[in-house]
């Protein structure tokens, strides 16, 4: 009948259309991370020039050997110590980026010990904390079995999770961080007071190059490459992370590594039954 006809017709139509937003939605969403990726590189290209060009203008005045002023020797010594360190964090994320993804870049496992590790951690960012007015809590349960990690992994790992609760904590910079174990594996929580991630939002956060687009993120600065960094670097470890949010209250990140293989939590070693 023509009723029919024309509920069919309807139904096609708005099928059509459906279809046509979804398609224009997926090109839009492509077009942004193709211009995110674009402004990174652009960014990343200004960002090593800055320090490189402090090093060529020092280093050029230091090799005239005209220069007998020992204050003006010592400022242009450390000139290049520290903008060469700064060159070489960048570095070093620069290459994360280009890691990730890339199943055949190699891990180099030791057994650690996580509460140790951390504690190390903790002191070696102790200026840090103490510059930006971050309140640090780290609680852990009495026995934590190791685990076997690529140790520089983990330190980019506690690095991007704890820097991020600092970066997206406008009020209150608190940073909770918290070990626990059921003896199969090592459960780790980073967990701040901050702005949180809307429930939407949540999803992607590990994508590579996406921020949320809140004005709050939108003043911060980033690529947003960490997590997706973090993930990768996660899952090379037969890790799995997870994160759970509250807009306005706070965000937890959970981290979690099986237990070092033939491990009996006694301290002594012996063939796993698995
Ligand atoms: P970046 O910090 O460079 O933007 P990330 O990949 O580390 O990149 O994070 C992606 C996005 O996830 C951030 O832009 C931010 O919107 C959100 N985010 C990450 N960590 C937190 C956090 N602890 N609290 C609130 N939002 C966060």
């Amino acid at each position: 009948s023509l009723m029919r006809n024309l509920i069919v017709l309807g139904a096609a139509v708005l099928l059509l259309i459906g279809a046509f937003v979804f398609m224009f939605l997926t090109a839009q969403r492509e077009r942004e991370l193709a211009q995110r990726q674009a402004d990174f590189l652009a960014n990343v290209t200004h960002e090593l020039k800055t320090p490189l060009s402090v090093i060529l203008a020092a280093g050029e005045n230091l090799s005239d050997g005209r220069i007998d002023n020992k204050n003006r020797l010592k400022s242009y010594g450390s000139h290049i110590f520290n903008e060469s360190l700064r060159l070489r964090k960048m570095i070093d994320r620069l290459l994360d980026v280009a890691k990730s993804g890339n199943s055949r870049v190699h891990t180099d496992q030791r057994r650690i010990y996580p509460i140790d590790f951390i504690s190390n951690y903790l002191d070696t960012k102790k200026t840090y904390f103490e510059t930006n007015n971050v309140e640090v809590a780290f609680n852990s349960e009495k026995d934590i079995p190791p685990i076997d990690i690529d140790p520089g992994h983990f330190h980019s790992i506690l690095d991007n999770l704890t820097e991020n609760a600092v970066k997206y904590s406008p009020d209150e910079k608190y940073i909770g961080i918290a070990l626990t174990s059921d003896g199969k594996s090592v459960r780790l929580s980073i967990e701040d007071r901050g702005a949180g991630i809307p429930k939407n939002a949540q999803k992607y956060i590990f994508d590579k190059f996406f921020r949320v687009e809140e004005t709050y993120t939108a003043n911060t600065k980033g690529h947003g490459l960490g997590l997706s960094i973090v993930k990768d670097l996660v899952h090379r470890n037969h890790g799995s992370i997870n994160v759970k949010s509250v807009p306005n209250k706070g965000t937890v990140f959970t981290v979690s590594f099986p237990v070092a293989q033939s491990h009996d939590g006694n301290g002594t070693t012996e063939t796993s039954e698995t």
